[in-house]
């Protein structure tokens, strides 16, 4: 079936169902999961879905970041641009350009991804007008499509960049909302495959038997991490412990788990060295990628006035 036959095929099936919405509208997003490679019946169903979620009545207009929710279509925001990535993918075969990254405001952040040229660069404030989000991780995320437009804006009700990425005091369950959140909770859990892990120094995928599932067979760098489910008693969310923050929670280098694994001819040795750290107090921050939460730096939580009397107490006895 041709790209043409295709994207009418399905664009018939979504007129059958949703009926509130501009052709050009349905037509582009049809387009775009088409270019996905997505099958026509699909697609269909995707975008029946999306638009039967949001108000098919009206437009989302102006928003804080913190309220757009998925499926919604001509949004407008004024946010900072918070970081940028250049990417290239392939649709149908063929490279595209896009950019993707985070934008800002004071009551959250929003991951975007813009179809088209982006000249904005990290710290820009920017007016994005009729947009759409689509649901990525269970969280809408920012699209900027060809009816879209931005324009930088001078931006003095925007707080600066620094105060938007710098770390901010959320509980798990809004980890998600923060660019830089920063979480005190309890380790209590640590995952399989923590401790020493073989990376391809092509991709960084962790490797199985000195094979990269991308690569094949390569010459694998050791590294050292932890993933650990942490809790702060309301929710909990799973954790990646890079290298260094591993080796300041757990006092063990990567050098030392290699000594560990050598002299013991196991690696396990260095996964229950790790699992120790179950059941520690720690304030992580860091940033969450879907639903992992990537610990950048942790440190011990501050002690409490209870806690300070009960030192006090063990001292005088
Ligand atoms: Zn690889």
């Amino acid at each position: 079936m041709s790209a043409d036959k295709k994207l009418s095929k399905a664009l018939e099936q979504v007129k059958q169902s949703v009926d509130d919405f501009s052709e050009r509208e349905l037509t582009e997003e049809l387009r775009e999961l088409l270019e996905y490679g997505v099958p026509p019946d699909q697609a269909a169903e995707t975008v029946i879905r999306r638009k039967g979620r949001s108000d098919p009545a009206a437009a989302a207009g102006e928003k804080k970041l913190a309220d757009a929710v998925p499926g919604e279509r001509g949004l407008t925001v004024e946010a900072r641009v918070l970081d940028r990535r250049d990417r290239t993918i392939k649709v149908k075969g063929e490279p595209r350009e896009i950019v993707s990254g985070s934008l800002g405001d004071e009551t959250g952040v929003l991951s975007f991804t813009s179809w088209n040229e982006f000249p904005f660069e990290e710290g820009d404030a920017v007016r994005i007008s009729n947009a759409y989000t689509r649901e990525w991780n269970d969280r809408p995320e920012l699209q900027v499509g060809d009816y879209t437009e931005v324009e930088e804006i001078a931006g003095e009700d925007l707080p600066p960049a620094e105060e938007l990425s710098s770390p901010r005091d959320v509980s798990i369950r809004d980890a998600s909302r923060a660019y830089r959140p920063r979480v005190e909770a309890t380790v209590i859990d640590v995952l399989d495959r923590s401790g020493l892990v073989m990376r391809c120094p092509e991709c960084n995928r962790v490797t199985e038997g000195g094979e990269c599932s991308e690569h094949g067979p390569v010459d694998a760098e050791p590294d050292l991490r932890i993933k650990a489910v942490l809790d702060d008693g309301d929710s909990c969310i799973q954790a990646t412990f890079p290298r260094e923050v591993t080796e300041s929670l757990t006092g063990v280098t990567l050098e030392e788990a290699e000594e560990m694994a050598r002299k013991a001819m196991d690696r396990g040795v260095v996964q229950r060295e790790m699992e120790r750290v179950v059941g520690r107090a720690v304030v992580a921050t860091g940033r969450v990628l879907g639903d992992n939460f990537v610990a950048l730096d942790v440190e011990e939580p501050e002690s409490s006035p209870e806690d300070d009397a009960r030192e006090l107490l063990e001292a005088l006895q």
